[in-house]
């Protein structure tokens, strides 16, 4: 560690910290371009200079190293001559565009202009312009706009270093230079779309979400990505019941500042929707469902259970402890761990049949990197197949010879016959939408399902009850490192729509095993007795649930050895002294 003086105040950083850095943790902001903690230095826009005591000319502070005793003065008469030289500069190259532009609100240039640039414009030239390097797709996922550059390299070095692709470079030279594709090869890598994150200004932005909303009207709620088993810290950016876009969370155990193309843009799926009341099929075995109320719902739910669990109480199935083999449930490794240990606890000790099975789709591999472990890879499918199988629900897997397990082994003349067949998600795996997968669950005489979208395992279903997308449930995930990490509720469901977690709750009531009171925390309070890695956790706290309880990543800066808050999802202003505004 080294102890470092930053106008005044003595902090203490990490001794290979830098002085940014060091200014930042005595909570000095000093506005940068190119510095991005998870890249390279390279010192390229000049726009952090501040002076170091015994140093005579001024420095860029990112390019500096602390030592024991620095004195670093960020905001000396010089200082900020030269940052509103650097900013007047970059402001005479610069498109007068905020007004079109899709950057605008999370812009830094924008942000440093209002807090610390000249009012009026000492120039009056034509603004360069790059024809045919504007408004154009450079990739499959991210769109170029050139004259909005400000050449800070953050996006070279992301495909360099992070990406390892490097398919962006500098091309022309001085004030012609622009960022472009290397012979005019795409930019395509399976992270493509955080090289617009790490853009500064709106010269990259992303294909999917420009101009689709201003970004100071978007909330933002935490949450967890389920495209994959790895559990990317997110952002669900939403407003008035849409989801605009996922954004990164900072998380230094997981992804760091990255989301994969893949994760980031399941975004959307959130707003598809094809069920919004329960639906039960018409009594006579008519082809047609008809539209129904939860109360209806759930009480044939209850009916069809226990007239198949009477139908086969007389029979051997069962071993003697009134567990009936005659109703069948199917459990999902994208249900939460409260909502899965509810339906384990629902399954024991009210419905009395076997445990539920889960089974996930494995492939293709996803991966994300972060500074400490290099790569990680993911090739489930869903989120949470460790919190499931914690909370009591078993993995079927290819070759078992559990019932789901026989059905993935292609073995469906083995998979038995029962009278009722729940499968608490009717997206559990891609086979749901395989007319012979399907042809062997519709044996059951009566097919439940909680489904949010039509697949054909719904078109088969006799009852369905919709559901809540991610961005409407609150729980916990466990990724595969074992990291319990929690999802917030973004948005509720349209008002008939229910959470698979309160359905639970509503069916277990009719059985009088629970409360339909119940939240998310009570249902993880009360797993701390019997989940494996739940005991001693606490709700709240960041280091259990791997996430800070508020949008602010300052402590993941912590962990990473900083102490400020990130500028990757909050760009917050520079305090600086308001600068002698005459022209
Ligand atoms: S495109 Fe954006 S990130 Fe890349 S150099 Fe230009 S301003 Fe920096
Ligand atoms: S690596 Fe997996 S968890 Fe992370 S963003 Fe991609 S799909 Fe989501």
């Amino acid at each position: 560690m080294a102890k470092v003086t930053v106008d005044g105040r003595e902090v203490e950083v990490p001794a290979n910290a830098n002085a940014l850095e060091a200014c930042r943790a005595a909570g000095v902001d000093v506005p940068h371009f190119c510095y991005h903690p998870a890249l390279s230095i390279v010192g390229q826009c000049r726009m952090c200079m501040v002076e170091v005591e015994g140093v005579p000319k001024i420095q860029a502070s990112c390019t500096v190293p602390v030592r024991d005793g620095m004195v670093i003065k960020a905001n000396t008469e010089k200082a900020l001559a030269a940052r509103n030289a650097t900013m007047e500069f970059l402001l005479i190259n610069h498109p007068l565009d905020c007004p079109i532009c899709d950057q605008a609100g999370e812009c830094k240039l924008q942000d440093n202009a209002v807090a610390g640039g000249l009012p009026v414009s000492r120039t009056s030239e034509p603004r360069r312009q790059f024809p045919g390097y504007d408004r154009t797709e450079i990739g499959p996922h991210v769109i170029a706009d050139m004259t909005r550059c400000i050449q800070c390299t953050r996006c070279i070095r992301f495909c360099e270093e992070i990406a390892e692709t490097s398919e962006l470079t500098f091309i022309e030279r001085g004030g012609h230079t622009i960022v472009w594709t290397h012979e005019g090869k795409p930019l395509d890598n399976d992270l493509s779309a955080c090289a617009a994150d790490v853009c500064p200004v709106g010269a990259l932005t992303t294909k999917e979400f420009r101009f689709r909303k201003r970004v100071w009207w978007l909330d933002k709620t935490r949450s967890i990505c389920d495209g994959c088993e790895i559990g990317c810290s997110l952002s669900i950016e939403h407003r008035d019941g849409v989801v605009y876009r996922y954004t990164p969370r900072v998380q230094p155990a997981v992804n760091d500042y990255w989301l994969c193309d893949y994760g980031r843009f399941r975004a959307e799926d959130l707003n598809a929707r094809d069920f919004t009341r329960p639906e039960i099929r018409v009594a006579g075995g008519a082809a047609q469902r008809r539209q129904t109320n939860w109360g209806e719902a759930l009480d044939a739910v209850k009916v069809a259970i226990e007239k198949a669990k009477e139908a086969s109480a007389a029979g051997a199935s069962g071993a003697g402890r009134g567990i009936s083999s005659n109703v069948l449930v199917i459990g999902s490794a994208n249900l939460t761990t409260e909502e899965a240990w509810l339906l384990a606890t629902l399954c024991k000790d009210s419905l009395k049949v076997n445990a539920p099975e889960f089974a996930v789709d494995e492939g293709p591999r996803r991966r994300i990197r972060n500074k400490k472990d290099g790569w990680l890879y993911g090739t489930e499918a869903a989120p949470n197949s460790r919190g499931c199988e914690a909370a009591g629900l078993s993995r079927a897997k290819e070759g078992g010879a559990s019932p789901l397990s026989l059905l993935l082994s292609k073995k469906s003349s083995s998979f038995p016959s029962v009278s009722v067949l729940y499968v608490a998600d009717a997206h559990f795996s891609e086979k749901c939408d395989d007319p012979a997968f399907v042809a062997d669950l519709r044996k059951a005489s009566v097919l439940i399902v909680h489904a949010r979208k039509r697949n054909a395992l719904t078109d088969a279903a006799d009852i369905v009850l919709p559901v809540a997308s991610l961005a409407g449930v609150e729980g916990t995930f466990v990724n595969a490192k074992g990291r319990v990490q929690r999802v917030d509720l973004a948005i509720l469901a349209p008002p008939i729509v229910r959470t698979n977690f309160e359905i639970f709750l509503h069916l277990g009531a009719r059985y009088g095993a629970c409360d339909t009171q119940w939240t998310a925390r009570d249902v993880f309070d009360r797993m701390k007795a019997s989940v494996p890695g739940y005991a001693g956790l606490d709700w709240d706290a960041d280091a259990v649930v791997g996430n800070p309880p508020s949008i602010s990543p300052a402590a993941a800066y912590d962990a990473l050895g900083l102490n400020k808050d990130a500028d990757v999802e909050v760009f917050t202003r520079p305090s600086v002294a308001a600068p002698d505004r005459k022209p």
